[in-house]
């Protein structure tokens, strides 16, 4: 070294050449010093715009508990002062300043030290949720450091609450009408049927509104909406606090009843429900009405797990619906067997419609006064492979209830017009339409059709229908009645007596004629008030210019009571039991000769007459009129 100093001395110049290579190290000691502060500082402002912009609040405490840093987030977190919350402020006078503006209450700051110094303690993270008084819940999770300081971070999970909430809500509930639903009603029900004490019941009320579809496809899934709430209202109203009731999708609702001491109860439960969902609803501007069904299991009696209860109840209610609707019945376990056997049934009657497995007989209804058939009563009828001739009375209901009636209504329209088409005279058909019929407004055009591929006059069709039409009570029917009328076709109130028989449904529209129900006509030779209400309803008829149709006549005593009580028609075995086509047309053809012509037909008819599809024994009918 001091070689080298000697070296330099002894030349000025390399002084000059030290000097330049000294202050060329400084300048590039100062630019790289220089530099690295810059980055420093910029690194340092990314920290802090990262910390600042966290979505969590931030705080960093050293070992003795005083703040060594906090972030932006935290401090609007909490709604503190940043005057108080900076840098060396205590961990004490922070827990005061959040009591003291109202984020902490006395109680929790007392907890928060305690947790706090656990969680140093413990050195391990450790979080808890924390409620605060404004209703959000924040997350504190802190992490112990090695110098015996400590971060902790603070995570708003009010909205991600929020959402789970609903989330959980929505799994247990009906949006549509903020019911609980299946899922919900079912975990309700193992609740409850854990609670049942002996001697008492629990009771699951199943319904459904018996027209809905029509109202849907009439008036819109909006107004259908619409009324779905409206009636789960009103379900609602009518219950207690302990019971509870739900929708199970589309228009299918259950009740859970509870606390039942007489097995009987939920009988005024369903009853009160009717009641309140059967009231008229005034829907954007519509005029609406429902009915429902009810069905009822009762626990322990009809099971003790929720899917056997509702399964019961649901069965139940599918026989209420069979009984006529608007009504409630209680589960019996021979409903099983039942519900099994209309099942298959509707699966048979699906194969005979799609094979032609179905045919129409007639049934001939005669003038008293003149003697002669005016008109023929279209009747069906299916011999069923196995189990041979099966009712209409027995599968038109199911006909009904699976929708397969529209079809099956629209192929007799067709078939009764085209066979009365070749019918000598005026002979009139008469064809059974059924209520379901009248859902959707294509009955119309289906007559139009069927007359008009027929060739059939619109006065030789008479359309026989039941009050039950008439019950339902809309617009659209009379609406749908009247067109019918004014094109010619004759309206007939069928089995009158059976149903209200209430004479403001003869008002309410202007019918052809009423049949009286065979069931007056049975007890009219020996009941006087059989004969009474005859004797009424024909009075009534004849002032309204109707024709009446006594049904089921079957002797000549009742022949005769009928003539003299005012009966206009009659229709029944006595006279003749419904036949094919063919020997309608023959009977009609041998007609010129009146009764004693039909006397000579009547054992060629009895070959083919349904006596021998049904398997009836009746003996063949004589006139002596
Ligand atoms: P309904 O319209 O009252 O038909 C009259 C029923 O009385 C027929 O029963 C007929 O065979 C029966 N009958 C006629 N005279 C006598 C008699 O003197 N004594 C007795 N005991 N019965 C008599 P059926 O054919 O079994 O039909 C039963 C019900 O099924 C009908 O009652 C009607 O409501 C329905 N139905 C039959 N065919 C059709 C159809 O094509 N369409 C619709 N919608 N319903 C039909
Ligand atoms: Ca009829
Ligand atoms: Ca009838």
């Amino acid at each position: 070294m001091l070689q080298s100093l000697a070296y330099v001395a002894n030349d000025p110049s390399r002084w000059l050449v030290l000097v330049v290579i000294v202050v060329c190290c400084l300048a590039i000691a100062g630019l790289i010093g220089a530099f690295a502060y810059r980055r420093q500082r910029e690194q340092n402002s990314c920290l802090d715009t990262a910390i600042n912009n966290m979505s969590q609040g931030l705080t960093m405490f050293d070992k003795s508990g005083r703040l060594v840093l906090c972030n932006q987030r935290y401090i609007e977190l909490y709604g503190l002062s940043p005057e108080v919350v900076r840098p060396g402020c205590t961990v004490g006078r922070l827990v005061e300043h959040r009591v003291e503006t109202g984020s902490l209450s006395v109680k929790e700051a007392e907890a928060y030290t305690d947790y706090r110094r656990a969680a140093v303690a413990q050195d391990r993270i450790v979080s808890n949720i924390a409620e605060l008084p404004d209703g959000r819940t924040i997350v504190v999770t802190r992490r112990p450091m090695k110098d015996g300081g400590w971060v902790a971070t603070h995570d708003d999970i009010t909205a991600r609450r929020q959402a789970e909430a609903q989330v959980a809500h929505l799994a247990h509930h009906d949006a549509l009408t903020g019911l609980p639903n299946r899922v919900r009603l079912r975990e309700q029900m193992d609740t409850e049927l854990a609670r049942v004490r002996r001697g008492q019941y629990l009771a699951v009320l199943f319904f459904d509104l018996d027209d809905f579809k029509s109202i849907n496809d009439g008036h819109g899934h909006a107004v259908g909406d619409k009324l779905l709430r409206a009636v789960a209202d009103r379900a609602q109203g009518c219950l207690r606090e302990t019971d509870t009731i739900a929708r199970f999708g589309g228009d299918e609702f259950a009740i859970l009843q509870t606390g039942i001491d007489r097995p009987s109860d939920p009988a005024a439960l369903a009853a009160r429900v009717r009641e309140a969902v059967a009231q008229p609803y005034d829907i954007d501007g519509h005029q609406l009405f429902t009915d429902i069904s009810i069905g009822i299991s009762l626990a322990p009696n009809d099971g003790t797990d929720p899917d056997q209860l509702l399964k019961h109840a649901d069965l139940a209610m599918y026989e209420a619906k069979s009984h006529g609707r608007g009504t409630f019945r209680f589960f019996e376990p021979a409903m099983n067997a039942r519900v099994k056997e209309r099942r298959t049934l509707e699966l048979d009657l699906r194969n005979a419609i799609a094979n032609d497995g179905l045919e129409l007989y007639y049934q001939p209804i005669l003038d008293l006064e003149r003697d002669e058939i005016r008109s023929c009563e279209a009747l069906l009828r299916w011999h069923h492979p196995e189990r041979g001739p099966v009712s209409p009375a027995e599968f038109i209901p199911v006909a009904e209830e699976t929708g397969l009636i529209s079809v099956l209504g629209e192929w007799i329209l067709n078939k009764a017009c085209s066979a009365a088409a070749s019918w000598p005279g005026d002979v009139s058909v008469a064809v059974n339409v059924s209520s379901i019929q009248f859902k959707n407004q294509s009955l119309l055009l289906k007559v139009i059709k069927a007359l008009a591929v027929s060739g059939l006059s619109a006065r030789r069709l008479h359309l026989e229908i039941t009050e039950g039409v008439l019950m339902r009570d809309d617009e659209t029917t009379l609406a749908t009645l009247h067109q019918l009328r004014e094109l010619g076709v004759r309206i007939v109130m069928d089995d009158f007596g059976t149903g209200y028989s209430s004479l403001t449904y003869l008002r309410s529209f202007p019918f052809d004629k009423i049949k009286i129900d065979r069931s007056f006509i049975k007890d009219v030779s020996e009941m006087d008030d059989a004969s009474a209400i005859v004797r009424a309803i024909t009075s009534l008829a004849s002032s309204l210019n109707m024709t009446t149709t006594a049904e089921g006549v079957e002797t000549q005593e009742q022949l005769a009571k009928i003539r003299e009580l005012g009966c206009t028609e009659m229709q029944g075995y006595l006279f003749s039991h419904p036949m094919t086509a063919e020997d309608t047309i023959r009977l009609l053809l041998s007609r010129a000769g009146g009764v004693a012509g039909a006397e000579r037909l009547l054992p060629r008819i009895g070959r083919t007459d349904e006596r021998e599809m049904t398997g009836t024994s009746a003996p063949a009918a004589r006139m002596h009129g």
